[in-house]
């Protein structure tokens, strides 16, 4: 530390140093929410913990034990920069039951699928570089690209997921305007945050329109599996062997391993490796052969089926209690899978300037802000229904059409948006703005 900085009486005396790259990192909204979602009398629908509960912990812990006392040298080790064959193999099979013939080669192993996010933006894109993503997207998903000082645009998309004409017409006007599109970011599965699923065909137009215009596909499907309805449509990188496809355990089996994984052609799969030798020398080997170790002992695929029937539970908890609770002039998305459901509010409401007043009536949604680069979303907010029981997504259903009732009526009444509150009108306490 420099004399300068010791006697620096500034917030953070660093302020000057860091990295221009440091302007695009942001809160998550998602994790500033965790503080005062916790608390017991507040019914959270606001974060996407995978819920484990259902995990057979004595069973997993006793073929853990196994494994240290086997192979301890070995797990506890450094290891490959890729990612260790033996669960590359499985990750094969895993694929397959999404339709997709993959070789253990082309995998790279990353810290959750979060990484792989992080290590394909730091190949691919160089600030100023567009990214093109859902409308909404995945909040972490912008995080990572922000934080590359890359540029955002969202396409409009439907229940359907990416409206592809939107999408030709988006690529079009940015070519015309100079702009270097490298990558479409799409999460064709029970999207987070929408919760909406892209049929088979629009998969096949999203995937030739990128390919005519030279712009990469990145798929993200941690959600895949988790079909509630019906059998999982198979995967864009099932039909297109360009597309970087990333995959995940944290919702099929449990999160805190931190094991993803990225597909991806021969040579960006080398240069996956490379970045990740840089950022980490190899993910985490005790966690991928723990995995493994799981796969093999364990019959994941109930696992996966006890994981659905408590999920559907709650989706048809929260679709119901919606149907139920709600003013007209809302509408919510009907998700086949995954965590969440989208909810539109009539316009003039603010979700964000509504969230104190929600938090003050006990309940906790994420307003909708967060999932664009650009400032839409107003109106929306992320509910999800992977974690609270049954009788609380009920009760929180309740609190929250109860919160958007008392918005509409003092709009209407004070002709008034809600994101500007009265000169005067008392602030419920609770957590302010900055929330998110
Ligand atoms: N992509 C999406 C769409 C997600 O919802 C999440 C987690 N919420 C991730 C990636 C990251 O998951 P992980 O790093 O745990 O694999």
């Amino acid at each position: 530390m420099t004399d300068q900085h010791r006697h620096d009486t500034r917030l953070d005396q660093f302020v000057d140093s860091y990295s221009q790259r440091t302007n695009g990192m942001r809160v998550s909204a998602v994790r500033a929410l965790f503080a005062v979602a916790n608390r017991p009398e507040i019914v959270s629908l606001a974060g996407g913990m995978p819920n484990i509960k259902d995990l057979p912990l004595p069973a997993i812990g006793d073929s853990f034990a196994e494994m240290v006392a086997q192979h301890g040298m070995q797990v506890m080790q450094y290891g490959s920069g890729q990612g260790e064959p033996v669960i590359r193999e499985r990750i094969v099979e895993v694929m397959a039951l999404e339709g997709i013939s993959a070789h253990p080669d082309d995998i790279a192993i990353t810290a959750g699928s979060q990484q792989g996010l992080d290590l394909v933006t730091r190949i691919f894109c160089d600030p100023g570089d567009v990214v093109l993503a859902e409308s909404p997207s995945y909040v972490g998903a912008l995080g990572t690209f922000l934080s590359y000082e890359v540029e955002v645009v969202h396409v409009v998309s439907d229940e359907n997921g990416i409206d592809p004409q939107a999408l030709r017409e988006t690529i079009a006007r940015l070519k015309a305007d100079g702009k270097r599109v490298k990558f479409l970011y799409t999460i064709p599965n029970f999207s987070n945050p929408a919760g909406v699923t892209q049929p088979l065909e629009r998969r096949v137009e999203v995937a030739a329109t990128c390919a005519d215009a030279g712009v990469i596909v990145v798929e993200d499907n941690p959600y895949g599996l988790l079909a509630l309805d019906a059998e999982p449509v198979p995967a864009i990188r099932s039909f297109d062997e360009n597309v970087i496809y990333l995959g995940s355990f944290s919702k099929t089996f449990a999160p805190g391993f931190r094991v993803g994984w990225v597909l991806a052609p021969h040579a960006v799969r080398e240069k996956l490796v490379l970045a990740q030798e840089s950022a980490t020398l190899c993910p985490p080997v005790f966690s991928q052969f723990a995995i493994a170790n799981y796969l093999t002992h364990h019959d994941w695929q109930h696992q996966i089926t006890v994981f659905k029937d408590m999920y559907r539970e709650r989706r048809d908890t929260l679709l119901d209690a919606l149907a139920s609770e709600m003013p007209s002039g809302t509408s919510w998305t009907h998700p086949a899978g995954g965590f969440f459901v989208w909810v539109t509010l009539p316009e003039g409401l603010d979700t964000q300037a509504m969230l104190p007043r929600a938090v003050d009536a006990r309940v906790a949604y994420v307003p909708g802000g967060a999932f664009y680069a650009d400032g839409q979303g107003a109106r929306n907010v992320r509910l999800s229904y992977c974690f609270p029981p049954p009788d609380r997504i009920r009760v929180g259903v309740e609190r929250f059409a109860d919160v958007v009732r008392h918005e509409l009526e003092v709009m209407n009444t004070f002709g008034v948006r809600t994101g500007h509150p009265l000169p005067g009108t008392r602030r419920p306490a609770g957590p302010g703005p900055e929330l998110t």
